[in-house]
């Protein structure tokens, strides 16, 4: 049996790593987190191999051009992250379920390739209003930071029509069962 692919993309501050790692903390589903490859440094706390794997911009190239990737994005101006074949071949061809927490560029890639075997689902924010009142409420990030997430967020928001599904993450509960039913609908 060959198993499926779970893509879920949206953009930052919609609440999609809380949403991944509840989902994922329950273990009720056979689902395993694809570890990306990414160039950017890790975070206080991140760990290599668990996070990402965390490449030099060397080491990225050249498994760019080994042809080691499935798909990879420069989502912020140098910063590159991709998925790599080794993530998922294995583990697919044993029966296992895989999700991606990747960008709205690599997610619609991935569901092009993979087209029934993978299910596609966008986290949206309710209202690009609602989504600045949150990264503001967070408090982490400077003003000219939080326009510039906003302003990608808005741009990531034209891709949700290419998704499968979309869930609007007004309440965090309502959006994770939402979330969880359409996977276990899917798998
Ligand atoms: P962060 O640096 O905050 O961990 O991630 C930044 C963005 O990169 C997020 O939107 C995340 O979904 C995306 N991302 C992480 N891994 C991948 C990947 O393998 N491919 C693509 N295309 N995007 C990724």
């Amino acid at each position: 049996m060959t198993g499926k692919l779970i893509i879920i993309s949206a953009p930052s501050g919609c609440g999609k790593s809380t949403i991944i790692n509840h989902i994922m903390e329950e273990g009720t589903r056979d689902l395993q987190f694809s570890v990306s490859a990414t160039n950017r440094l890790p975070r206080p706390g991140e760990v290599d191999g668990v996070n990402y794997y965390f490449l030099t911009d060397d080491e990225f190239k050249t498994r760019v051009a080994n042809g080691e990737f499935v798909e990879f994005e420069e989502v912020y101006p140098g910063r590159y992250y991709g998925t790599l074949r080794s993530e998922l071949e294995n583990r697919l061809s044993n029966g296992h379920n895989i999700i991606l927490d990747i960008d709205v560029k690599g997610g619609v890639n991935v569901k092009k390739q993979f087209g029934d075997q993978a299910v596609s689902i966008f986290i949206q924010p309710p209202s690009i209003k609602a989504l600045r009142q949150r990264l503001e409420g967070r408090g982490t990030d400077a003003p000219d930071v939080i326009n510039q997430r906003v302003g990608r967020a808005e741009y990531e928001l034209t891709f949700a029509p290419q998704y499968d599904h979309i869930v609007v993450n007004d309440q965090l509960d309502t959006a994770i069962n939402e979330t969880k039913t359409l996977i276990d609908s899917f798998i």
